[in-house]
């Protein structure tokens, strides 16, 4: 299956109440983990490219030939969405052109009218090739702004009136925050949440930052509207702690551990039975 919007796949998940991951991806192992583990749970999947991530991979074609060369060499059957995470303008318009299946643009921090400008731009662009696209309202706190510390929360009118422009799945701040969760977090808020809900009716609505929110609250937001949940920082501890169990053991100087193949491997694993435990937890497994 070549790659796919991620418009059905998440507008099935609002109805059927449970959530599609989006794993971000940053080289070859990363990808090929979370292909892997979506085909062998039979559940659609999202991979999540920051503007970062694409630069490391030398480019955003350089990452769709290897994400679609992928799909056809594994016999990737269940439907994949490529997707730009936090897409500036720019990036998002050199995306579409690349070959993504979906783009996020994150407007959230220019003001309300400039963010629905640029958004009904992209929604045009993106729309007369079959892409989905992602907005933002109410910035989502932590690393994105270089501040740590409670999440922004969204004006639920104003996720309307973007939700309203023709958007495919909306990201609103709910308390979330992106990396690792402080110890004074408050939690999420989900009497705003319920409120934008309300107002957005049947928009797939997206949960960032997903690394570290606890289990029953992520099950709650689910079943509040959120069909998309973000998940990158703990994909990257699971593959770091894996890799440092290896060079601590030191495998990497018995035989040939030192081949990259081997010495990466572990990570890999752990990056597997990272995406197949929110897998289940989002209640995506056999929903392909
Ligand atoms: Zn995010």
């Amino acid at each position: 299956m070549s790659l796919v919007s991620a418009k059905e796949m998440l507008q099935k998940a609002k109805a059927g109440k449970y959530a599609v991951g989006q794993f971000n991806i940053n080289n070859l192992e990363w990808t090929k983990a979370i292909l892997l583990t979506a085909q062998e749970c039979n559940s659609p999947v999202i991979l999540g490219v920051s503007e970062g991530a694409g630069k490391y991979m030398c480019g955003y074609n350089t990452v769709v030939g290897m994400v679609k060369g992928m799909i056809e060499t594994l016999g990737i059957t269940v439907p994949v969405a490529l997707h730009l995470d936090h897409g500036s303008y720019e990036g998002a318009l050199k995306c579409i052109e690349a070959g993504f299946s979906s783009v996020m643009f994150d407007g959230s921090h220019y003001p309300i009218d400039e963010n629905i400008e640029k958004t009904k731009e992209i929604i045009r662009v993106a729309g007369e090739k079959g892409i989905s696209v992602e907005a933002e309202v109410g910035a989502i706190g932590g690393e994105e702004d270089g501040v740590v510390g409670g999440g922004e929360v969204a004006d639920p009118d104003e996720c309307k009136q973007i939700a309203d422009l023709g958007v495919d799945m909306l990201a609103a701040g709910i308390g979330n925050i992106h990396g690792v969760y402080p110890e004074n977090w408050t939690g999420l808020n989900f009497d705003v949440l319920a409120q934008i809900q309300e107002k957005t009716g049947t928009m797939p609505l997206v949960l960032h930052g997903g690394t570290g929110i606890p289990e029953e609250m992520v099950k709650k937001a689910i079943s509040l509207g959120v069909s998309k949940v973000n998940v990158n920082t703990e994909c990257q501890l699971s593959f770091a702690a894996a890799t440092r169990q290896y060079i601590e053991e030191g495998k990497d100087k018995q035989g040939k551990g030192f081949d990259p193949r081997k010495l990466l491997a572990p990570g890999t694993e752990a990056i597997k039975a990272t995406v197949k435990e929110k897998m289940e937890l989002f209640g995506s497994v056999n929903k392909a």
